[in-house]
């Protein structure tokens, strides 16, 4: 509208000065050699208007030609870009069908209109690895990790394939090439510490496994297994095993291991002590009484080590055994006699009472009475506590830091009591 005004204005001004202009009179007059050239001012400025307009109206349409092609290009361009953008949507909706064959059909149209982009690419790997199709689905993912924008995408697939296939060597190589594509990515982390669990490195799995996620047994599980596979850091790893879980008996013998071997018995048997206070084993009692030749000597240690907890079942049988060896029967029996009488008993409470009424009443029929009877209790009694995973409920004769039986590692646990769960003994 505003524009139409102008030009009305602007119209009627011209004409006012073409009026004016013929009202003035006046020639323009042009001279070339003899030739002579006289026309009216304002037929001269008609002339030159019109000239104007003609040559803008010629150069506005040569340019407007030389243009055409990119124009075609570019609108042919936003065309595949819709079409393909199109094609795309079409894809994720078959992939969130389950309907690979359809996915595989609209990214191959896709991937025609729009080349080969992240997200092409990707939904490509997608829909092949959906219908089955690995090696194609390895192929897109080879691709995308040879961009520098798809890279992490790339190997985050090929390392879940390699995963998938167990071909360990490749995706620890994968592993470490997307952490120094995308470094502290949470989910790489998360891989490499299942990769580290799956090879078994166990220094690699407690390095990598967040301290509030793995906490008591499991760390200490874990950090003994890293040191029977590291000498030269197993020291250190010991020490974290044994503060992980206190009570923890196969790193308490590792630590008093390694502090009697390093000339320092006095702080072994401290360690051993202290790992029996958080929690009774035998294994700890064995190799606290090992050095003491003397039967006597061994009441004594065995009071040593089960002095702050004297009336704990395994405190219990360890005195009575004791003193039962070195000829103590009086003491053997209070001991005994409180253990079973205090209803947590195991089968080896009663075969130590078999074992202490052939010392005291011999081979009388008193003796043999006494010998029955606590057989029977025996036979009904609780079994002895043993490492079990408590995966599987295989029983292990001794701790492991994997279940050989069902591959999961860190959760063969010292139990008491209760029959196996799956009743399998292993022979490991
Ligand atoms: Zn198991």
């Amino acid at each position: 509208m505003l524009r139409a005004i102008w030009l009305l204005i602007l119209l009627v001004l011209g004409v006012w000065a073409a009026l004016f202009l013929r009202q003035m009179g006046g020639n323009v007059e042009i001279s070339v050699g003899n030739t002579f050239i006289g026309v009216p001012v304002w037929l001269g400025l008609l002339v030159l208007v019109v000239g104007f307009v003609v040559l803008h109206g010629l150069l506005s349409a040569w340019k407007s030609l030389r243009g055409w092609p990119a124009r075609l290009r570019a609108r042919r361009a936003a065309r595949h870009r819709r079409d393909g953008d199109a094609a795309v949507t079409r894809a994720l909706v078959a992939l969130a069908a389950g309907t690979p064959d359809q996915a595989r059909l609209e990214i191959r149209r896709a991937r025609g209109l729009l080349g080969d982009t992240p997200h092409t690419l990707l939904l490509t790997a997608e829909a092949e690895r959906m219908a089955g199709r690995n090696d194609a689905a390895n192929e897109a993912f080879r691709l995308l990790s040879q961009r520098e924008d798809g890279k992490f995408l790339g190997l985050r697939g090929l390392l879940r394939d390699a995963m998938q296939r167990e071909d360990w060597p490749a995706a620890q190589r994968l592993a470490r090439e997307a952490e120094a594509a995308q470094p502290g990515a949470a989910w790489v982390r998360e891989e490499r510490a299942a990769l580290a669990f799956r090879t078994r490195d166990w220094k690699e799995a407690l390095a990598l496994s967040p301290p509030g996620q793995l906490t008591g047994h499991r760390r200490a599980a874990l950090a003994l297994a890293a040191a029977m596979q590291d000498p030269d850091t197993a020291s250190s790893l010991e020490k974290q095993a044994l503060s992980a879980e206190p009570g923890f008996a196969p790193a308490a013998l590792a630590v008093a291991r390694r502090l009697a071997g390093e000339g320092s018995p006095r702080r072994a048997k401290a360690a051993l002590q202290a790992a029996w206070a958080a929690s009774p084993h035998p294994d700890i009692a064995e190799a606290f009484l090992a050095d003491e030749p003397d039967a006597l000597a061994r009441v004594k240690a065995a009071e040593t080590l089960t002095h702050e907890n004297r009336t704990h079942p395994e405190s219990r049988l360890v005195l009575g055994r004791t003193a039962l060896a070195a000829g103590l029967t009086g003491r053997a029996r209070a001991e005994l006699e409180a253990l079973v009488s205090s209803g947590q008993a195991d089968r080896r409470a009663y075969l130590a009472m078999v074992d202490m009424d052939a010392v005291e009443l011999g081979d009388s029929a008193a003796g043999r009475m006494a010998e029955a009877k606590w057989l029977r209790a025996a036979a009904s009694a609780p079994p002895e506590p043993r490492w079990q995973c408590l995966n599987c409920g295989t029983v292990h004769r001794k701790w492991e830091p994997i279940c050989e039986e069902c591959s999961t590692p860190g959760r063969i646990e010292w139990t008491g009591g209760g029959a196996a769960k799956g009743g399998a003994v292993a022979t490991t």
